[in-house]
């Protein structure tokens, strides 16, 4: 399993492709369609699907452009699906977003749902157990988690996805929807005071 980072677009946003075999996912979509489709072209794979760690629209900017050219479908948590379009600010068409599938295999590599609510009620973390990689849109970030201020935020709700979060193995690689990569041991400490009770 390879993970290549899509960097940036207006809004500073990432996304990810993960590679296994001659297959592909994408985490998220923020970047520029042009920079998506690019880095699938470069890589050389077949993608199979988005997914989508939540709905707000700087992680969705790239998606229409590239579904214009590749019939990708883009998953995102029921809750999501819904709740994303009453929040879409931009005068675009908001992307078709279909609920998540039970199981997600990409070429025999299970990725595992973790709902996070708390910065949206749909937000989610993608969990590849045999890469060590947590992807976290705007749930946690290196030395920061997510706002809570926005429409559908709550700050208890977060805080219980975070401990979630914090129960995985202390080497997962966490790949957050803006800024830098970390560990998830690296940012225990803060996990640790922001959840004490
Ligand atoms: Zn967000």
């Amino acid at each position: 399993m390879r993970v290549v980072r899509i960097c940036c677009g207006p809004y500073d946003s990432l996304s990810y492709l993960v590679i296994e075999g001659e297959e592909a996912l994408l985490v998220d979509a923020g970047p520029p369609s042009e920079a998506l489709v690019e880095a699938v072209e470069r890589e050389g794979v077949k993608l199979r699907f988005v997914l989508i760690t939540h709905g707000h629209y700087d992680h969705l900017t790239g998606l229409r452009g590239l579904q214009a050219l590749t019939e990708v479908p883009a998953y995102a948590h029921p809750l999501e699906v819904e709740f994303f379009r009453e929040v879409w600010p931009l005068s675009l068409e908001p992307p078709e977003l279909k609920p998540l599938p039970d199981e997600i295999y990409l070429s025999g590599l299970k990725v595992e749902v973790i709902h996070t609510p708390g910065h949206t009620p749909g937000s989610t973390c993608y969990y590849l157990k045999d890469g060590r990689v947590l992807f976290t849109g705007d749930t946690l970030f290196a030395g920061a988690v997510g706002r809570t201020d926005f429409k559908g935020g709550n700050e208890g709700e977060l805080k219980r996805s975070l401990k979630l979060l914090m129960k995985l193995p202390k080497d997962v690689r966490i790949l957050p929807g803006h800024g830098e990569p970390t560990l998830l041991e690296r940012e225990l400490p803060m996990l640790r005071a922001l959840t004490a009770p």
